[in-house]
């Protein structure tokens, strides 16, 4: 399948920047990056995870004709930084990320590598870049006059998540995978009720009609689709919950059981994949969960 591209920027209430979204298309996880265009230059946010997207967005980049000043990851999964070295090939140009993300990063890199290059060979990034400008909660970064601040969650969707309120407005957030766009969740990393927990935060920080701009999925999505990812989130851990029965692992049967009731509730086959692949990580989590309330 082709990358799907806007051929327009996403409209949003601001003049002071507009957005482009590049979309991987399912063989790339139909990943999203953003290409944030202000009248003099531009800023990436997020990598995508193959050379060809990662080739995909800097020639958005570069068809702005403006100059790149700078690539901010949300989170440490290799769809959302991988791309960074390809992207920001030959210029000069700052990654940018909390220290959580960073160190994220640095921890998986290799086995990530060692898990997936056999599967995407050349077009797994020979090497990738780690982020070289570290950011602190709430803090501000200008570019080009356009306010960017970073908000961090800490575990959650991944080993650790932040997200990124952009414009004077403060109305467009891009969230990396705190909220999937219409797509199943990944649930592999096993923080789903820190997750939860996200979600509360991110909705509190937000304005009523923000815009959010999701890793995955439906590249914008108003503030409503927090609300889907909650019940996501919930019924997934509910159903694990009664099919685990207590134990830490699902077998084939109740895998196939827990595909059955997230696709009636989410009728979509797309990244349904990581509807099984998630699933022991929850089932341990809540095992865990168990332990811990035993405990008290
Ligand atoms: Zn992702």
């Amino acid at each position: 399948m082709k990358p799907q591209q806007r051929e327009r920027p996403v409209p949003h209430s601001a003049d002071e920047f507009k957005v482009h979204v590049h979309n991987s298309g399912s063989e790339g996880l139909f990943t999203n990056a953003f290409i944030v265009e202000t009248a003099r230059s531009v800023v990436v946010i997020d990598a995508m995870m193959r050379v060809s997207d990662a080739r995909g967005v800097r020639a958005r980049v570069e068809a702005t004709g403006k100059p790149l000043v700078g690539l901010i990851v949300t989170h440490g999964h290799p769809d959302h930084y991988n791309g960074a070295a390809e992207i920001t090939r030959g210029l000069d140009v700052p990654m940018i990320a909390t220290k959580g993300v960073d160190a994220v990063i640095r921890r998986i890199d290799d086995a990530k590598e060692k898990q997936w290059k056999p599967i995407f060979g050349e077009d797994w990034p020979a090497t990738r870049r780690f982020p070289n400008q570290f950011v602190k909660e709430g803090e501000t970064l200008h570019f080009d006059g356009v306010p960017f601040t970073v908000w961090e969650l800490g575990e959650g969707e991944s080993h650790w998540d932040s997200y990124w309120v952009v414009g004077r407005d403060a109305s467009v957030a891009f969230v990396g995978d705190i909220v999937f766009g219409g797509v199943h969740s990944f649930m592999n990393d096993g923080h789903s009720a820190l997750w939860l927990k996200n979600l509360d935060r991110l909705e509190a920080k937000l304005s009523a009609d923000a815009l959010l701009f999701t890793g995955h999925g439906a590249p914008s999505a108003s503030r409503a689709s927090l609300e889907a990812q909650r019940r996501y989130l919930h019924l997934y851990r509910k159903t694990v919950r009664e099919l685990a029965q207590g134990k830490s692992t699902l077998d084939d049967k109740a895998k196939a059981r827990l595909v059955q009731v997230m696709k009636q509730h989410l009728p979509t086959s797309d990244l349904e994949t990581f509807i099984t692949a998630g699933a022991n990580a929850v089932a341990a989590e809540l095992a865990r969960e168990e332990a811990e309330r035993a405990d008290d």
